[in-house]
This record gives C-alpha cells, structure tokens and sequence, in this order.
C-alpha cells in the first residue's frame, strides 16, 4: 500500500514564535487522530528548522526543509547543504517548487543536480513539477510534466525511488484559489504514474506516492483525495491555519 502524506509548505512565513506555536496547535489537533499509513509533514523557512525539529519531537509531525543547495559546502552565500540540515534533524526536502523555478531561476538540470545530492545524502526528495496555464491551455501540459520528470529525475536508478515523493502542482492552481479538478489531477497522477512504470517498471511506479498542489482546501480535499492516484497533497496558504490543515490531513 502507498505510503499517505499530507505536507504543508510554509513558505517565507511565521517567525520562530509563529512557528513553535502552529507546531503545538497542530500536535494537539492531531493527538487523536487515526494516521495509520499517513505521514504528516510541515516545511518551515530555514531558521526555524532546528526549533521546529525540537517543537514536533515524539509527534507524528515531521519537520521539512523547503529547499537545499547541491554542493557539499563552500562559497556558495547564503545556501544550505544537507550535511547542515541532518545536522538539525531535517532528512527530507521540498525540491523544484514552482516559486524557486520562477523566481529564483532553478531549472530540471539545477535540479536533477539536488535530487542527486539528496539521496546521495540518505535524505528524501519530495520534487515538484507542474505546467503553466499557457501548457494547459496550448494542451502540451502531458509533455511539459513528462519533459520535467524526464530530465530532472529520470538518471536515477530504480532502487533510488524509494527516497523520492512526487508533487504535481499544476502553477496556474498554486495560490490562486483554483484548483485542478479531482479529474485533471487523476488523470495527470495516472499518466505520471505510467511514464515511471514504462521508464522503469511496474513496482516503482506503484509504490511511489504522488502528492496534488494546488489550492487544496479543507472544502475539496476529500474528493481530490478519492482519487486513486492521488496519495495526498503539498499545501501551501491552507497549511498556515492549524485548524484547516487538520481538517485537510482528516479528509485523506
Ligand atoms: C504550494 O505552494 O505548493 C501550494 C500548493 O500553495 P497553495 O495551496 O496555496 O495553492
């Protein structure tokens, strides 16, 4: 059975006071709550990773970093390494999400670079991909998606998917109140789905979890998540709500 997850990207909010607290709402919100087959992660800005390891410790909330530079160490100012980030307890990292691609100029070969550098690092790579309005509409949104994973994943061997989440966020969805239906995304999940069975074979493209983004909301999570290839959700302004996140991770 694959693996549920439910993430909360954070982005560039809350301070470490911000932080701490969400991190308590949702511990309590989530105390009794059945995650049998369901991991539950939240990604805070990088100076609050260390209190948020602290904050989430003996929870079912795991602690995420939204980004990692692919060098080991060095000139690079302003960057973080995954030896920095084991080194506060963070073993898992949002990669290619479509604000680092637009703004801070990360492409499928910066990233196929990152990925790398994750496993190698036994860490997780949870990569993001999705088209532009402009590929949906011109209907290339099928090459687009397969181009990305092609080129930023597909040098992998078949035994290095079992570190690797995908998340599917189509860009024109991402905090923009508008949601793929729950049969776009099922449609894009099977064909990602198919793509990995035909590049590799049957058992990685069935064991890993495909996460949908997009302006996932606690009134439609439960029917994007009815759908079978769809095993959970990145949420991004809707994670920031300890009471809507919990009812977002309730409806997986
Ligand atoms: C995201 O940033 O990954 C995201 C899905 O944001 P939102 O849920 O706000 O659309």
């Amino acid at each position: 059975m694959r693996t549920k997850i439910v993430a909360g990207n954070w982005k560039m909010n809350n301070t470490i006071e911000e932080t701490t607290t969400l991190i308590k709402e949702l511990q309590i919100a989530l105390k009794d709550v059945s995650l049998e087959n369901t991991r539950v992660l939240v990604a805070p800005t990088f100076v609050n990773l260390s209190r948020g390891v602290e904050n989430a410790k003996d929870s079912n909330i795991e602690v995420v970093a939204q980004n990692m530079h692919q060098a080991k160490n060095g000139a690079f100012t302003g960057e973080i390494s995954a030896d920095m980030l084991k080194s506060v307890g963070v073993v898992s990292v949002i990669l290619g999400h479509s604000e680092r691609r637009t703004y801070f100029g990360e492409t499928d070969a910066l990233l196929a670079e990152k990925v790398s550098a994750t496993l190698d690092n036994t860490m997780e790579a949870i990569f993001c991909f999705g088209e532009l309005l402009e590929d949906r509409k011109s209907g290339n949104h099928f090459s687009v998606v397969e181009s990305q994973l092609k080129n930023a994943l597909f040098h992998l061997e078949a035994a290095a998917w079992k570190n690797i989440v995908l998340a599917y966020e189509p860009v024109w969805a991402i905090g923009t109140g508008e949601t793929a239906s729950p049969e776009q995304a099922q449609e894009m999940h099977a064909f990602i789905r198919n793509i990995i069975k035909e590049q590799y074979n049957g058992e990685v493209a069935d064991a890993v979890s495909i996460l949908y983004g997009g302006s996932v909301k606690p009134a439609n999570a439960v029917e994007i998540f009815s759908k079978p290839d769809v095993d959970g959700g990145l949420i991004g302004g809707a994670a920031l709500n300890a009471a809507d996140f919990t009812a977002i991770i309730k409806a997986i």
